[in-house]
């Protein structure tokens, strides 16, 4: 599967906000944007008003960076929203948020989008039972996600679940951090995802 691979913080820096890219790092002194919040490149301190396109287009590459997606994949998500029931830009938002990688995320059992796909791919998770290895597999209410038998020894694990833990989880998830083992209670609606994007300028985007 091809993957950007590219500075990640430069991200964050051409959409002149953070898009808490790599984990611990986006909450130290270290953070790039911190120390230059302009836009990558010779012309990246005058950026100058943008154009009504401009802006969607922002938008689409901001929301594209959170989840971290190619612009191919990306495309195929709002075309599957568009054919759905319901409004599209909160049912683009609902596929990306039911991403396997972004709820083990959302569930704190990684630091980061990035993370939790890398740990996904290397077989950490299982659903209803079934070892799943594909980041992008899409779960639906009562979904049962746990991590792996042992996989708690692993000195990987023990650091990431120590460093998020008593983190909030939202409201659409729940887990028992004995068992290490959530469930997908629904889906959630548009106010129950965190994600700082204006998804209708994405939806106006696609139906130029
Ligand atoms: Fe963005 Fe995190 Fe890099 Fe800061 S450290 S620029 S928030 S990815």
């Amino acid at each position: 599967m091809a993957r950007y691979t590219g500075s990640v913080c430069k991200l964050c820096r051409r959409e002149g906000e953070k898009l808490f890219l790599k984990a611990d790092r986006c909450l130290s002194e270290k953070c790039s944007f911190n120390r230059r919040s302009y836009a990558p490149g010779q012309h990246g301190q005058g950026r100058s008003k943008l154009s009504e396109y401009g802006m969607q287009l922002r938008e689409k590459q901001k929301l594209r960076r959170i989840y971290g997606l190619l612009e191919a994949q990306f495309e195929r998500y709002f075309k599957m929203a568009d054919r759905k029931k319901g409004v599209t830009g909160e049912v683009l938002l609902q596929l990306l948020e039911t991403r396997l990688d972004n709820v083990v995320y959302r569930l704190r059992l990684a630091g980061s989008r990035r993370e939790a796909r890398q740990l996904v791919r290397h077989g950490f998770f299982t659903v209803n039972d079934h070892k799943v290895n594909i980041p992008s597999y899409q779960v639906k209410p009562g979904d049962v996600i746990k991590l792996k038998e042992g996989a708690t020894d692993s000195t990987l694990i023990k650091g990431i679940l120590e460093a998020n833990n008593g983190q909030n989880i939202p409201e659409w998830l729940e887990l028992d951090t004995n068992s290490w083992t959530a469930r997908v209670k629904f889906i959630p609606s548009r106010d129950q995802i965190d994600v700082p994007v204006q998804e209708q300028l994405i939806v106006e985007f696609y139906s130029r």
